[in-house]
């Protein structure tokens, strides 16, 4: 089998896109055609602007090549060194940021290449289940009160789940006013709700964002029992971290906007963390977000996979979830966006809290060709 043709088609929301932290308002979808008629679908969670151009570009010279090109005549069962090629071929512009997150839209679709032609689920390619169901936490932006707070945990708690998120938003007030939403939400959970928090890494003025500042508000958290805290720092701030995790018994989660083995080996290693978030469509793929979780479970530490996108994301990480040692819960995504609700025929679903994983063949997901003509912005 052989790869002849790459397409990055970047989708978008027909309302204005909101400066909020919901990625679900666009997106690219990645589709790797094949001599074969099989054709893989993936997607990134990034620029999608970026991410077409990286794709789509000529090559300049030996390391400075576009991925399309150099995907063309390969065989799609070859993922590893295909992976190696991609990296390497783009070191000039790339090792991290956007190019990682291109080289993952295309990974993902590469696993769903080799389970459509083998008729197996992705899952079983990446090892078999170590699970067999997953536990899925809702995940949903944090609002401004703590009435809303109080609200949208219980609309959650009543629709089954047993572990929600919530973030950003409303945390981007000061400490005062965070302490009084995630009281409000663990009032309306009650103790046995596992609740996350994602303070986000935004300084103003009046909220400055340091490890000492962070040391103090999770002090003021830790009566409210959260599950974890994600990304109460800067991603870059590895030492701020490992103070910080040091500081709480309360597991502190990051990793979404890290890239590569090579990046987490610094996030785990250097900033100590509890709980790494690789992103399948932006970490590096399914291959690299598996070998990213090897590397965490040398460490002794859980992975629990990013996922704010369209369905296939949420599927991808179904999959990875289900065949690593260290996985635990799925990220499920909320968001009312057409983006995240649309573009697949039919979603991953969740019952009584836990995500049900399909034997269909690769992601076990197909794509709702009306609603990506509809939201395609590329002509
Ligand atoms: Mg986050």
């Amino acid at each position: 089998m052989k790869i002849t043709r790459v397409e990055a088609i970047p989708v978008r929301q027909s309302s204005t896109i909101e400066l909020i932290n919901d990625s679900a308002q666009d997106g690219i979808i990645i589709k790797v055609h094949t001599d074969e008629g099989i054709t893989g679908i993936g997607e990134v969670d990034s620029a999608p602007w970026v991410v077409k151009s990286i794709i789509d570009t000529p090559s300049s010279h030996r390391i400075c090549r576009g991925l399309g090109e150099m995907l063309i005549g390969e065989n799609p069962f070859e993922i590893e060194r295909i992976w190696e090629k991609l990296y390497v071929g783009s070191t000039f512009y790339g090792r991290r940021g956007v190019v990682i997150h291109a080289i993952s839209g295309i990974d993902i679709a590469l696993w769903d290449i080799m389970g459509k032609a083998l008729n197996l689920p992705v899952y079983k390619l990446l090892g078999g289940a170590q699970r067999g169901k997953v536990r899925a936490y809702a995940s949903t932006l944090m609002p401004y009160t703590p009435q809303e707070a109080y609200d949208e945990t219980k609309k959650w708690v009543e629709q089954g789940y047993t572990a929600i998120k919530l973030g950003w938003g409303g945390f981007e007030q000061g400490n005062r006013e965070i302490v009084e939403l995630v009281k409000a939400s663990r009032e309306a959970a009650g103790p046995n709700i596992d609740l996350l928090f994602d303070l986000g890494f935004i300084p103003s003025d009046d909220h400055p964002i340091d490890a000492a500042s962070r040391m103090a508000l999770v002090k003021e958290l830790e009566p409210f029992a959260p599950y974890w805290i994600e990304e109460p720092l800067f991603a870059d701030d590895y030492e701020g971290y490992r103070k910080l995790a040091e500081s709480t018994s309360i597991r502190i989660a990051g990793g979404e906007n890290e890239t590569t083995r090579y990046g987490f080996k610094e996030l785990i290693e250097q900033g100590g963390v509890d709980i790494v978030q690789p992103d399948v469509t932006r970490c590096g793929g399914l291959s690299e977000a598996k070998r990213i979780a090897q590397l965490a479970h040398a460490h002794h530490i859980t992975c629990v996979p990013h996922a704010w996108s369209s369905g296939i994301v949420v599927a991808a990480s179904l999959h990875l979830v289900t065949a690593i040692p260290n996985g635990a819960l799925l990220e499920y995504c909320v968001a009312e966006t057409p983006i995240r609700q649309e573009m697949l025929l039919s979603d991953v679903t969740v019952k009584d809290g836990y995500a049900e994983i399909t034997d269909k063949p690769g992601l076990g997901v197909e794509l709702n060709e009306e609603a990506l003509e509809k939201y395609r912005c590329d002509r």
